[in-house]
């Protein structure tokens, strides 16, 4: 059997450990200590945004940004229906409704026109939205103009989802720097990981700071342990932004290896008939977290998206189905949606190519060989 190929594995980038044997020389082990500090203002520099929560994972983030934007039970917020789950689930933990919108064909990101008259449409129906969560899907950035636009003319709090855009930028700001709380994860498929980690950010500085509130457990100013609100435990530990430190070395880096793995693809595979790629829009800046690939099977001589992963997969290759949609899933039936059929359409004709900043070319290689292959 050929070595494993992953989609997106964890790499590190060599200085991890200094930080992490600094924290146990000190016994700074718990959820909080300089390296968690060094973290948030590092990350601070990185996107430009003023304060910076660090925590126990991005869907952690999501959850905090919802309550700081004030969604409880029974508001409507609207979400972008192609994305990971974790982008809509914390709505649920609010006890709040998701509506979904539907992807334009540029980013695959929400489309703003849609979003438009979703809200129009909410609101005629008596409830206006909430809040409204963006997507920077597989590092693209959205269409930030239109949808910030959106979200000042009809006063919605806008919450950034750029799990996957760490390193992204849209006409030079960086992805998560738009809205009124943008979110980060590194989890271990990320573009950077902390093996496990998020974070929230924002240029309100109250806002960060009652998020680090309630992210360690909400406790009052006192002696003995007083609560007046809900509390969570979802602090990033000393250790792990530790690695986290080490990893934001190398964050450029990282992003120029996933830019490579995009530009190869595209050049060798490309040219194969009904085969395209996402690609870059004027003044957008992607990571290309993952390299995504289309294929329209009424050019491609009849090779489907699920011949390649079936493919890769015979010689031990990982790849991926594009995320399914949140208005298709089992779990939100029933869920407002505004569709245009472009997210569905991408779910049954897209995948996910591996696309490590740790692949070597001869990995690439072994990849693009067997896609060829079947055309011939
Ligand atoms: C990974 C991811 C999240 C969740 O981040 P975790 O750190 O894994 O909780 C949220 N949204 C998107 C789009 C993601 O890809």
């Amino acid at each position: 059997m050929n070595s494993k190929i992953w989609l997106s594995s964890p790499h590190m980038g060599g200085e991890e450990l200094n930080f992490v044997n600094e924290a146990f020389a000190a016994n700074w082990i718990a959820p909080l200590g300089p390296n968690v500090d060094g973290f948030e203002a590092e990350l601070s520099g990185i996107t430009g945004v003023k304060h910076v929560a660090a925590l126990s994972s991005g869907t952690a983030a999501l959850h905090l940004a919802l309550i700081l934007a004030g969604v409880g039970r029974e508001d409507e917020v609207i979400c972008q229906s192609m994305t990971f789950s974790a982008s809509a689930n914390p709505i649920m933990y609010v006890g709040a409704l998701p509506v979904f919108v539907d992807s334009e064909k540029d980013t695959w990101n929400m489309d703003p026109a849609l979003l438009e008259d979703a809200i129009l449409d909410r609101i005629k129906q008596g409830k206006k939205p909430k809040a409204i969560i963006v997507v920077h899907l597989y590092g693209m950035p959205a269409k930030m103009d239109e949808i910030l636009t959106i979200a000042r003319k009809y006063e919605i709090a806008l919450i950034e989802d750029a799990a996957e855009a760490l390193g992204s930028s849209y006409k030079g700001t960086a992805c998560g720097a738009f809205g009124d709380y943008g979110i980060l994860s590194f989890n271990g498929n990320k573009i950077i990981t902390t093996s496990g980690g998020g974070a929230l950010i924002s240029n309100d500085e109250n806002a960060v700071k009652h998020a680090r509130f309630l992210a360690t457990q909400a406790r009052d100013n006192a002696p003995h342990y007083q609560h007046s609100h809900v509390g969570y435990n979802y602090r990033m530990s000393n250790i792990c932004a530790g690695i986290g430190r080490g990893q934001l070395k190398v964050l450029d880096e990282r992003v120029k290896q996933r830019r490579a793995n995009k530009a190869y693809y595209s050049e060798v595979l490309g040219p194969l008939p009904g085969v395209s790629f996402l690609e870059e829009v004027e003044g957008s800046f992607s990571n290309f977290w993952l390299t995504t690939l289309v294929i329209d099977p009424t050019v491609s001589k009849g090779v489907t998206r699920e011949q390649i992963r079936l493919a890769l997969d015979a010689d031990n290759i990982e790849s991926r189905p594009l995320w399914k949609p949140m208005h298709l899933q089992p779990v939100f039936t029933g869920a407002p949606a505004y569709v245009n059929g472009n997210s569905e359409s991408l779910f049954n004709t897209g995948l996910c190519l591996p696309s490590g900043s740790n692949l070597t070319r001869a990995d690439l290689e072994r990849v693009t060989n067997i896609v060829t292959n079947l055309f011939d």
